[in-house]
């Protein structure tokens, strides 16, 4: 690595609106607003981490003060553009309301509010997590937000909105941005791998994709991550499964075996060797768990949705498939119910490996029990 490396989410951070992954709604939204100049003073972004919030809005920033602007194809080139790009705006101010918290910090930023833009059209606020603002600072921002100097734009954006005051929500413009599907994150995930020359398989971008439960950035930081990997071989899911501390499918596979055969001397064996090659009693059950929640879903629900409820792949599918038929929803049920105690004692008890052994022969003798 040189020193200038630039982390991947950030050097693939969309720097226009027909940029950004998903989130349709929004951009047809805002690229009417910005074309028609219809711009409101306060954007209020909410959504899950990692869907886009903080992205956007500095693509709006872009768009609003951009030389040419307003437009929804800011040149990127231009002082204002380019401010933006290098995080050093003069007309752009970040807040992250996480850490910056104390009232009079807040207050004394918005007490500048007043002064006009230096170089840009707009005087812009972004504040991120506006939600841990305490309420005094609430308060300034409202009072600021009831009557708003000309040419200043604030965009807040919070991951909890039903924190937000009302009277602060009522004066902004609402967007809520949606979890980025599956496809979308793999579509892009291929994207990158294609222009970083990492060689990876689609399994193993779908259980990135599928780990980051819809988040764009946590997605890319994890490809980030294994790219290192990739430069010798093709990274595999097993390697994703490594990087994250999971279990393989299929050593998962054969556990759950001994245990629907009711074979516990077997499941012994195989538990100690996953227990040897380094993984925590807690660890291994909450992957079991996992695999046991799969298995409920695979004999409970449609088969065209399997794939995006489990995170499995087809072949993956296939083996569940075989395996639902030999148990009953309410003994797979059961079973989880279990793994729930032992996790809950695992996590009270010194001895942790005794009470993942004790667990498992209890599993293991589980079906005989409740057929
Ligand atoms: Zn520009």
């Amino acid at each position: 690595m040189s020193g200038n490396y630039v982390p991947l989410y950030r050097k693939y951070r969309p720097q226009t609106l027909d940029k950004l992954v998903g989130q349709e709604h929004i951009k047809k939204t805002l690229t009417s607003a910005i074309e028609l100049g219809k711009i409101a003073h306060a954007f209020l972004f909410t959504g899950p981490r990692g869907t886009g919030k903080t992205s956007t809005a500095r693509i709006l920033a872009k768009s609003l003060n951009c030389k040419n602007g307003p437009t929804i194809h800011p040149c990127g080139e231009c002082e204002s553009c380019r401010d933006i790009t290098n995080s050093v705006p003069i007309d752009v101010i970040e807040i992250d309301a996480a850490s910056n918290r104390k009232v009079e910090d807040t207050q004394s930023i918005l007490e500048k509010i007043q002064y006009v833009p230096v170089n840009g059209r707009y005087k812009i606020y972004i504040i991120d997590e506006v939600h841990m603002l305490t309420n005094h600072a609430f308060n300034a921002l409202l009072k600021t937000l009831e009557e708003p100097p000309e040419n200043v734009i604030f965009i807040l954006a919070t991951t909890e909105v039903h924190k937000v005051l009302d009277t602060i929500k009522s004066r902004c413009q609402r967007f809520d941005f949606r979890r980025i599907t599956t496809d979308d994150i793999v579509k892009h995930l291929r994207y990158i791998s294609d222009e970083e020359k990492i060689n990876i398989s689609d399994d193993a971008l779908f259980t990135i994709a599928k780990n980051s439960a819809g988040g764009m950035r946590d997605s890319i930081s994890l490809l980030d991550q294994l790219s290192l990997l990739g430069v010798s071989k093709q990274v595999t899911s097993e390697d994703v499964n490594a990087v994250l501390g999971r279990i393989s499918f299929d050593i998962l596979n054969k556990l759950s075996s001994k245990i629907i055969d009711a074979k516990p001397n077997e499941a012994i064996e195989i538990l100690n060797d996953i227990y040897n090659s380094g993984n925590e009693p807690l660890q291994i059950l909450t992957n079991l768990s996992e695999y046991f929640k799969n298995l409920l879903i695979v004999k409970n629900c449609r088969k065209e949705l399997l794939c995006e409820l489990t995170g499995l792949n087809e072949p993956q599918i296939e083996e569940l498939s075989k395996q639902k038929e030999l148990l009953e929803t309410h003994q797979i049920v059961f079973l989880l119910e279990r793994i729930t105690y032992y996790i809950k004692e695992v996590k009270m008890a010194s001895n942790q490996h005794l009470w993942l052994e004790v667990g498992m022969i209890d599993l293991a003798n589980m079906t005989e029990n409740t057929t």
